[in-house]
């Protein structure tokens, strides 16, 4: 009898034993059921030896499941990145096998041309008469087509389109490496040279490619996944974006570039398609896969390179569940498929310059922006000299600005990295902040919904009519500025321009996110108030002005990545600007135009930037001279969580080069009734901080009521 190891796809501390049922013939990476308790779960088998002499009765396994095994990469990236993020393997291994077993697509009914010419021939008619050259269903073909289902009904009534019955696609369409190849500029050339050998050599590296916006980062390493594709007939790529609202965009282009529609992966896909995306991966039927972070857990069969772009993106951290950067799992990722990493930034993280500075990253620049496009004049608006009047958020040089813009038939971009109407509401008559009953975070105001919502939990309230403290009617006074605000300002300064807002509360689906983002490009909006989503990677043409509302907002969290954040967040999004034949210009308003960090944004001087943050990380310590970790315990009852903190804190070892900080109330201290306290760990890059955390929880045992949860390279230090 042999005994099989199966990983659960729980928060469970180690992979259970189960006996293997005469003639089943597990193999390591099979997806199983087995029992656990009451319940019959499923699981991956992770080891099988033999038990012969075992005089402990394991229960069998239960059955096989119909998916297809993981491979033995994927199971050592699970065991990587769980002892990684010092935590339970079966939490990557959930996110491994998201998709493994949704149900399968069912059939589809797809409209298809019969050959015979329609009746009577409209221009609509026509429309789908094109579309129709692919076998789509009826409303897919309407949309396509842009006409209404309709038009296609009476053309399957009339004879020249039949509805047959199909089997949902599994595999996906194989992408032409020699479909359409771009034309390098030579910098970009050189670039790609670089990488090729790279990927001639055939063994993990990581490069940095390194270019302003618009110097064709994106262009580079569509060749570099070609000069892969065509060297090897099986080899798979993977994409990550640190956004839904970009993947689009970046499929348009490799689908124009390889002439065939690369798979999608992120959480906005339904279960069928995760399933022929998952299965498809596994069994090598797509080669590129344009993902989020989670698609580095995909059950690739032949993964040949792995590109990171935006690699600076905080995005990139996963904050829930299991805890994770997905920057620096692509690296790891990409050493486990012995393949080379590309990072794609024009403003690197510190970690990553750091490593090209010290030369285990290649470095490769683009130079300039690509056709001789100019990099937008940034202009610092000093708000102290010229402030906007009361109750308005736009100063009088920005206003000028935009009415140039406009005037010029130009776009312009106003940025504000603030959902809603207003940050805050209080009372006037008694002065309390609007709060969530049991969060300690001020509720934002919303006016398009009417209500009070809680970033942080999502707890929402209409807003109320008196004050909920003192019972004031008409009391609550909206203060500061969320996009909302701004576009109430705009449109009241130019009722004639096109005005749209592009925040996630307003765009809801990667669909809308496409529409919004195509009418920008076709210079169908005058003037786009937008939160970060619309600041990254997209290429507006006729976009001339960015104005940055509050220039100093992410300068004021006081985080360890607070000024190098402003910083890339600023620079992307003036990087928006001027693109293409059309100079940019962006105007940042700010209180403090002497920060280093306004001063280095307006000289456009990314290195003096880095020396001096760099300089200053170095002196402290801090990543990427040092590591951090953060231990963050929350519980309901405040007795049982101190006195879980004091052991906490009595428990931690003693090791040379390490340092433990609090605890200390973490920043938002009370969420959804649970009070949150944190200890952050700074070490020496030479201590090994995974072994030093493990130890020190190790030696404590967390009461039912108390949670704790370990951050390794924190981020948001909430
Ligand atoms: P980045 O990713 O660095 O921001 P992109 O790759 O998006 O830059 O390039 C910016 C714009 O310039 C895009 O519209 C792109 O199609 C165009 N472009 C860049 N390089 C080339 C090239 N070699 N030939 C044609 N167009 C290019």
């Amino acid at each position: 009898m042999r005994i099989a190891s199966v990983l659960i796809p729980l928060p469970l501390p180690e992979a259970f034993d189960y006996a293997e049922p005469e003639g089943m013939e597990l193999a390591v990476g099979d997806v199983v059921a087995a029992p656990l308790g009451p319940r019959v779960v499923r699981g991956v088998v992770t080891a099988l030896r033999d038990g012969a002499g075992g005089n402990r009765a394991l229960k069998p396994v239960a059955g096989r499941i119909d998916a297809p095994p993981l491979p033995a990469q994927s199971l050592a990236f699970i065991d990587w990145a769980a002892r990684y993020a010092v935590d339970q393997a079966g939490l990557p291994l959930a996110i491994a096998l998201r998709g493994a077993t949704a149900p399968k697509a069912r059939p589809e009914r797809v409209a298809q041309l019969t050959g015979k010419s329609p009746t009577r021939l409209t221009p609509a008619r026509a429309k789908v008469m094109a579309a129709a050259e692919v076998a789509l269903p009826p409303a897919a073909l309407a949309r396509a087509a842009g006409v209404s289902a309709g038009v296609v009904h009476g053309l399957i009534a009339d004879g020249a389109l039949a509805e047959t019955v199909r089997e949902a696609p599994t595999d996906f369409p194989a992408p032409d490496p020699a479909h359409a190849p771009p034309k390098l500029n030579p910098s970009q050339a050189a670039a790609l040279a670089a990488l090729t050998a790279m990927i001639e050599e055939d063994r993990f590296g990581v490069a940095l490619l390194d270019g302003v916006t618009g110097s064709g980062k994106t262009e580079v390493y569509l060749e570099a996944a070609a000069a892969v594709l065509s060297r090897d007939p099986d080899a798979q790529v993977l994409i990550l974006l640190p956004e839904i609202a970009l993947t689009e965009a970046v499929i348009a282009r490799l689908a124009a570039r390889f002439g065939a529609q690369p798979a999608a992966w992120h959480s906005g896909l339904g279960p069928a398609h995760r399933r022929r995306v998952w299965e498809a991966a596994a069994l090598g039927k797509c080669r590129i896969v344009v993902g989020a972070r989670s698609a580095l857990f995909l059950p690739f069969a032949r993964l040949k390179l792995i590109v990171v772009d935006e690699e600076h993106d905080a995005s990139y951290k996963q904050e829930d569940g299991f805890i994770y950067q997905a920057r620096d799992f692509a690296v790891a990722r990409g050493k486990i498929a012995d393949a080379p990493v590309i990072l794609a930034s024009a403003t690197p993280s510190l970690e990553t310059l750091w490593n090209a500075e010290t030369g285990r990253y290649r470095w490769l620049k683009l130079a300039s922006r690509h056709g001789g496009a100019v990099l937008p004049e940034i202009t610092l608006v000093d708000l102290r000299e010229t402030p906007p009047e009361p109750g308005r958020w736009l100063s009088p040089p920005l206003v000028a600005a935009i009415a140039q813009t406009f005037a010029a038939g130009q776009q312009s971009l106003l940025f504000l990295n603030r959902r809603g109407y207003a940050p805050l509401v209080l009372c006037k008559a008694c002065g309390e902040r609007m709060r969530a009953p049991d969060t300690e975070s001020w509720l934002v105001e919303h006016r398009y919904t009417g209500r009070l919502v809680c970033h942080l939990t999502g707890f929402s309230m209409p807003k109320p009519e008196r004050c909920p403290y003192c019972t004031a009617k008409d009391s609550l006074v909206s203060v500061g500025p969320g996009v909302e605000r701004v576009e109430e300002e705009v449109r009241e300064l130019f009722p004639e321009a096109r005005i749209a807002v592009f925040s996630s509360d307003t765009i809801q689906s990667a669909e809308a996110a496409r529409a919004l983002i195509e009418a920008m490009a076709a210079g169908d909006i005058d003037i786009l108030v937008a939160t970060q989503g619309a600041a990254k990677g997209h290429n507006f043409p006729n976009l001339t002005l960015v104005g940055v509302v509050d220039a100093d907002l992410s300068l004021r969290g006081g985080d360890l990545r607070a000024a190098e954040r402003t910083f890339q967040l600023l620079a992307q999004v003036a990087g928006r600007a001027g693109r293409h034949v059309n100079p940019g210009r962006a105007l940042l308003q700010t209180w403090a135009p002497e920060h280093a960090v306004m001063q280095a944004l307006a000289a456009q001087d990314r290195d003096a930037f880095v020396a001096l943050e760099m300089a200053e990380r170095e002196a402290a310590g801090l990543p990427p001279f040092g590591r951090l970790a953060a231990l963050i315990v929350s519980g309901e009852d405040p007795p049982t969580l101190d006195r879980f903190v004091r052991d906490l804190a009595a428990a931690a070892p003693n090791a040379d080069g390490v340092d433990v900080f609090g605890p200390a109330d973490a920043p938002f201290s009370l969420v959804r009734g649970r009070r949150r306290k944190r200890f952050l760990v700074r070490a020496d890059r030479s201590v090994d901080l995974q072994a030093y955390l493990g130890a020190w929880r190790a030696r404590v045992k967390p009461p039912a009521s108390v949670r704790l949860t370990i951050d390794v390279d924190p981020y948001s230090f909430l």
